[in-house]
């Protein structure tokens, strides 16, 4: 079987938060693993220009994927500018087709943030639309297969009404908290602009403190949650259960 798995989400730091265990226990395994956010991060910053603050959150989304083992690709639409539409869907389904991931990992289809939701429902659109020949052909070969598509949990495992979003399958983390760790902090940048921003210092903290309420749950001292979509046309096989899961 290919093991390819693709982590696309909207802003750098996004990934290491929410699957970043998954993914270091997936390259653990031998599986090939690529980071894509579509935004550089432009806005996250009090301090910086858009363009100064998206080189810095670039290399710091690079230096974590190198530290996982993985590949980093930014797809630079900006900021609050992430939305479903043909331009995007286009730009999307072209990495997919050059990334070939048969193991597709995003964000909740209802976040907190609307560029969450964007990416989302762009990584559904290409999972469906990389593998037929006929959509925008060009020198990269379609997919042969959908690849398995999952979401991860939305922020504070709540959707935008506030109600509890429960996962189908639990990923166990605790062996690897500390790399997961390692692994955001080398978002030095984003650290620095929510302490700013929210006047507390809790960027570490509060990951490590969501993975343990989340393993909790499930009788983990660490666990990361995904749900997985299950739409006519999508492989049914809870890949991520078979691979590594404790829980589906
Ligand atoms: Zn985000």
């Amino acid at each position: 079987m290919t093991r390819v798995a693709l982590a696309l989400m909207a802003h750098p730091d996004d990934a290491e938060i929410l699957c970043g265990g998954t993914l270091l226990l997936l390259v653990r395994r031998g599986w090939s693993v690529h980071i894509a956010t579509m935004t550089a991060g432009d806005c996250g910053s009090a301090e910086h220009t858009a363009d100064e603050i998206s080189r810095i959150r670039r290399r710091e989304a690079a230096d974590a994927a190198t530290l996982l083992g993985g590949t980093y690709h930014c797809l630079d639409v900006g900021d609050l500018n992430v939305f479903f539409n043909a331009e995007q869907q286009a730009l999307v389904t072209r990495l997919f087709r050059q990334v070939r991931p048969n193991l597709v990992l995003t964000h909740s289809p209802d976040d907190y943030h609307l560029d969450h939701e964007g990416t989302s429902r762009l990584a559904r659109a290409a999972c469906f639309a990389a593998p037929v020949p006929l959509y925008r052909p060009d020198e990269l070969l379609p997919l042969e297969n959908v690849p398995a598509l999952y979401y991860c949990d939305p922020i504070e495992g709540k959707d935008s009404m506030g109600y509890e979003v429960l996962p189908t399958t639990v990923v166990d983390v605790s062996a690897v908290i500390d790399a997961k760790t390692e692994l955001l902090a080398c978002h030095e940048s984003q650290r620095n602009w929510l302490l700013k921003h929210h006047g507390v210092d809790e960027y570490l903290r509060a990951m490590r403190d969501w993975s343990a309420a989340r393993g909790k749950q499930f009788g983990l001292a660490f666990g990361e949650g995904f749900r997985q979509h299950r739409g006519h046309g999508f492989p049914q096989t809870d890949v991520l259960r078979s691979e590594l899961a404790i829980r589906s």
